[in-house]
């Protein structure tokens, strides 16, 4: 059977590849540590678990609309007005089947073939792929380490083109925990205004911000820019709620109805009991949120020290997310490494210390490390890459 061109050259995750090899490991007795994960590693709190046991009891458990629950889109336009002071009709509303799949619907309805889509690298895994797969071309644009991994509005403007239909900020970013001030994404919108680029702005991890900075939105920044943005968000990171899948776009309406259409024929809706559970997520206390950002914030100052201690490891220090995503290149090379890839899975091998390399989100000289695990298991953890390194000088 020979396949559709379009999964030819799909690349299927890093992040679920280096997971797998880790489970794998572990189930043969090794004692791992990974540190791949991309979600956190608390409970979804209880207040939201009732929420869906009620929800079950009380018979929510049919086709709902397309695009979601009228009381969920209240609750997420609610949300928008609450923390991002925005103004959104329920028509501009779509809860999705995670915000992977807000991000895939909208890539579907925008993109002719051909249509270039601005990434810039490095990258979440994912966008790159949901771009071809609309048949659209992603244009990777390197943003420097020395920029905190940020574009500037000169890069933007320079990878401009008569096909470019959108560019995506994600902010902060997955996989460097970087975000963007108010400033730069002013200058960025001005940019995407000039040259009628639309803004997929992916929030997804708006609520884990560990500095004086607040977040953001680039749809905040001015009526124009509002017109101009579509915001990605949902509650896997914020609730750690990643296995319920829901997600939602905000944006223009035509926009929307259009992604709604094409759920209507996809998934019909998002599961109807989750629906209720992130009902709850978006109108009780933030009070749960709150803790769970506060360990996260705790690892980062621990992780991030015992890193910066290692020979040959570079990490700036992330504002947002759980990740950490050091330059390895100098440990891999006195090491005797072809490259950070091989270094990984040395790592793996001898020290059974699972990172995602950073080629796959389109910066080889890099590692994402998650935080989203114990103190304990992170101490441990730098100390085996601390030993590892000292082994291969
Ligand atoms: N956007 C970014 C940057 C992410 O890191 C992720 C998840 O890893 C998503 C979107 C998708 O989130 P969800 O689990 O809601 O589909």
């Amino acid at each position: 059977m020979q396949l559709a061109d379009r999964v030819q050259s799909l690349t299927p995750s890093t992040t679920l590849a280096i997971t797998a090899k880790a489970k794998a490991l572990k189930a043969e007795g090794h004692d791992v540590i990974g540190l791949g994960a991309g979600e956190p590693d608390f409970n979804t709190p209880n207040y939201i678990l009732d929420a869906a046991k009620r929800a079950m009891d009380e018979g929510l458990t049919k086709y709902t609309p397309a695009g979601g629950v009228p009381e969920l889109k209240n609750s997420i336009t609610a949300k928008l007005k609450r923390d991002q002071s925005l103004t959104y009709t329920n028509e501009q509303i779509i809860v999705t089947t995670g915000a992977k799949h807000a991000l895939f619907t909208l890539f579907q309805v925008l993109l002719n073939e051909g249509d270039e889509v601005i990434v810039p690298a490095p990258y979440w895994v994912s966008y790159p792929e949901q771009i071809k797969l609309a048949e659209g071309k992603p244009v990777i644009v390197s943003a420097e380490e020395s920029n905190d991994f940020k574009i500037t509005p000169e890069q933007l403007k320079q990878a401009i083109t008569a096909k470019t239909k959108a560019v995506i900020i994600n902010s902060p970013s997955n996989p460097t925990g970087m975000m963007y001030s108010e400033a730069e994404l002013k200058a960025i919108g001005e940019v995407c205004l000039e040259h009628d680029v639309l803004i997929v702005s992916d929030e997804i991890y708006e609520k884990l911000v560990y500095t004086e900075e607040k977040h953001v939105s680039i749809a905040q920044i001015s009526e124009a820019l509002y017109h101009q943005t579509v915001i990605i968000n949902g509650v896997s990171k914020s609730h750690s709620m990643t296995g319920w899948r829901i997600g939602f776009a905000a944006g223009n309406k035509t926009i929307i109805k259009a992604m709604s259409n094409m759920a209507s024929h996809s998934t019909s809706n998002p599961t109807s009991i989750a629906q209720f559970a992130a009902l709850a997520a978006y109108t009780g206390s933030d009070e749960k949120v709150t803790e769970m950002k506060d360990a996260f914030k705790q690892r980062l100052e621990v992780l991030h020290n015992l890193l910066i201690e290692i020979p040959g490891v570079e990490c700036v220090k992330p504002s947002g997310a759980f990740y950490l995503f050091p330059n390895v290149k100098k440990a891999a090379e006195s090491g005797g490494f072809e490259n950070v890839d091989s270094w990984v899975k040395a790592l793996l091998d001898e020290e059974k210390v699972a990172l995602v390399p950073g080629s796959g989100f389109g910066s080889p000289d890099n590692v994402r490390l998650s935080y989203a695990t114990s103190l304990d298991q992170l101490e441990e953890a730098a100390e085996r890459i601390k030993r590892f390194v000292n082994n291969h000088q």
